[in-house]
């Protein structure tokens, strides 16, 4: 199986590329943040949980999101592989990911995070704000705890996969599509040196 996990601090595109990448190399797409989103948009009980916290810029407690990640994998699907966006975020969420993929006699095969200078990443969110109703990202001090949460508790996973020799990391600033061949080249010349591993 092909399973990527797609990194970085908010902002860095990883929708917007996790969008292409799964269409290319027909992965089934699974974006925390969207699952989220569609619970407060049904204004379910865990949703208005999430509300509460995602408009603070804070995370989600990892018990609920791996519990949504272990939903979607449990269902029978054929598929090549699977594109991770927005997970795992914690350590905990990277192990129990790990977990998860082993009960399916799987595993992550490459993490590709986005590089993208803080400044470029406010002002996208900022931008994104004006039209995405996000309450997250309409507020300058939101945007940036969200960053320093990403500093605080997500960066610590590149050293995580670093030491599996799975961390990638992608020039994140140019033009969407410039972005996305990188990506595709990049998976592509992995695939072609570890055909076996894959
Ligand atoms: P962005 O990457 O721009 O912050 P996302 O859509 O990935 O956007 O996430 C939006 C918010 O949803 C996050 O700030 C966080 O509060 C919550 N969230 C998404 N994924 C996770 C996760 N894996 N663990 C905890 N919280 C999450």
């Amino acid at each position: 199986m092909l399973n990527l996990v797609l990194f970085g601090p908010p902002g860095a595109g990883k929708g917007t590329q996790a969008h292409f990448l799964a269409q290319s190399f027909n992965l089934v797409h699974l974006s925390t943040g969207d699952l989220l989103r569609n619970e407060i948009a049904a204004n379910t009980d865990l949703g208005k949980l999430a509300d509460a916290l995602i408009s603070k810029g804070e995370l989600v407690p990892d018990s609920v999101v791996i519990s949504m990640i272990e939903e979607r994998l449990k269902k029978p699907r054929s598929t090549v592989g699977f594109l991770f966006d927005g997970f795992p975020r914690t350590v905990l969420q990277a192990q129990a990911l790990d977990k998860l993929l082993m009960k399916h006699h799987s595993k992550v095969s490459v993490m590709l995070c986005l590089m993208v200078d803080k400044k470029e990443l406010i002002d996208r969110i900022y931008k994104r704000g004006l039209t995405s109703g996000r309450a997250d990202d309409i507020d300058l001090a939101t945007i940036e705890h969200r960053i320093d949460v990403y500093n605080d508790k997500t960066a610590p996973l590149i050293s995580y996969y670093e030491s599996q020799q799975k961390y990638y990391p992608i020039q994140g600033m140019g033009t969407i599509e410039e972005i996305a061949e990188n990506l595709k080249h990049t998976i592509q010349s992995i695939q072609k040196k570890h055909t076996h591993h894959l």
